[in-house]
C-alpha cells in the first residue's frame, strides 16, 4: 500500500472571454520536461488555441464540484503518458483547459485528446455534465462538450517555432503551430468524440457528416484508424487549396491551417462554428486562482 498526496498549484492567466467564443486555456503544470519553458512556444500554442476558440460560438456551461457533488477528471499526463486524475474538479463556463507538455514520442510529432471523467452527486449535478449541449446525450450522440484534455509534443522532433505567423515562407523542419492546431482538433473531438463516430461509415471507412459532405463534395475517405482524413485529403483555406489539417501527416517545411473541411467536421461533431473569427473587441485579462487550485486527496493504490 502506498499513499501519496497530490498538490497542484498554479496561477493561470485566464481570459475573460466574449460571450460567443470559447477560451482555450493551457495548463503547463505537468510539463515536466520543460518543453514549454520558452515563452515563444507558449505564445505559439496560445495563438493556435485562440485561432480555433475564436471560431466556436457554443455556450458551454460550468461544472462545479462542491461538498456533495464531485467531478473527477482524468487525462493523459503530457509529460509521462500516464493516466492522471484530479478530483473535485471545476470548470468555468465557455472554457476548456488543456494540460500540455512534452515527452519523447518517437516518430510522432504530437498526441492530443479530450479528457475523461467520473462523477458522483445529485441528479441535478449530473444534468450539468453535458455543459448544456443536449446532443451529447442523444442516441446517437450529435454534440460534444468536453471539459478539456491534454496534448503532448515530441521533445525530440526537429521543430520550427515561427516568430512571425503572418508568413509561412520561411519554415524549415516541423511547423509547431500546424501540429498544435491538429492536436487541438483531436481535443475538440475530431477523430475522437462519440459524435465524430456517429458520422463514420464503418463499411467503407468514410466520414458522412452533412457539413463535411458539402465541403468535400461527397463522403470523405478516412485513414485506417478512422480518426483522420485519408492521407493527402485536400480542401481550401480562404479559397486557396491546402491539404486538410486533420489528415495524419505534416510535410516538413510546410504550414497547415484548419481548412473548410476541418471546420465542417467540427460542425458535424456538434460545434457551432462562426464563418469568421468572432471579433475580439472585449477581451479582458485577469490573473488569479479562479477555482483552478486543486488539492488532491490522499489516495490509496
Ligand atoms: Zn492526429
Amino acid at each position: 500500500m502506498n499513499k501519496y498526496g497530490l498538490l497542484l498549484t498554479g496561477v493561470l492567466g485566464l481570459a475573460s472571454y466574449q460571450a460567443s467564443a470559447i477560451s482555450i486555456v493551457f495548463d503547463y503544470s505537468y510539463d515536466s520536461s520543460g518543453f514549454f519553458a520558452d515563452a515563444q512556444r507558449r505564445s505559439l500554442l496560445e495563438a493556435a488555441g485562440t485561432a480555433l476558440g475564436s471560431r466556436l460560438q457554443d455556450n458551454l456551461g460550468a461544472i462545479t464540484s462542491d461538498s456533495v457533488n464531485s467531478f473527477d477528471v482524468s487525462f493523459s499526463n503530457p509529460g509521462t503518458g500516464a493516466s492522471t486524475s484530479i478530483n473535485n474538479y471545476s470548470i468555468v463556463e465557455n472554457t476548456l483547459v488543456i494540460y500540455t507538455g512534452g515527452r519523447d514520442l518517437g516518430s510522432t510529432l504530437g498526441v492530443g485528446g479530450y479528457g475523461g471523467y467520473s462523477a458522483s452527486g445529485y441528479s441535478s449535478f449530473f444534468d450539468t455534465l453535458n455543459r448544456g449541449q443536449t446532443g451529447v446525450d442523444a442516441t446517437p450522440p450529435t454534440d460534444f462538450a468536453p471539459w478539456g484534455g491534454s496534448i503532448s509534443f515530441n521533445t525530440t522532433a526537429n521543430w520550427y517555432f515561427d516568430s512571425d505567423l503572418s508568413t509561412d515562407a520561411d519554415i524549415v523542419g516541423n511547423d509547431f503551430y500546424s501540429v498544435a492546431l491538429h492536436e487541438l482538433g483531436h481535443v475538440l473531438g475530431l477523430g475522437t468524440a462519440d459524435s465524430w463516430n456517429t458520422w463514420v461509415n464503418n463499411t467503407d471507412g468514410s466520414f458522412i457528416g452533412n457539413n463535411s459532405l458539402l465541403a468535400f463534395g461527397g463522403a470523405v475517405p478516412l485513414n485506417s484508424g478512422l480518426s483522420h482524413w485519408a492521407e493527402n485529403t485536400m480542401s481550401t483555406v480562404n479559397g486557396v487549396a491546402q491539404e486538410a489539417a486533420m489528415d495524419p501527416n505534416l510535410t516538413t517545411g510546410t504550414r497547415k491551417f484548419f481548412t473548410e473541411l476541418d471546420y465542417a467536421a467540427l460542425r458535424d461533431t456538434g460545434w457551432e462554428v462562426s464563418a469568421v473569427p468572432v471579433p475580439a473587441a472585449v477581451w479582458l485579462f485577469a490573473s488569479g486562482l479562479l477555482g483552478l487550485l486543486h488539492f488532491g486527496r490522499s489516495k490509496r493504490k
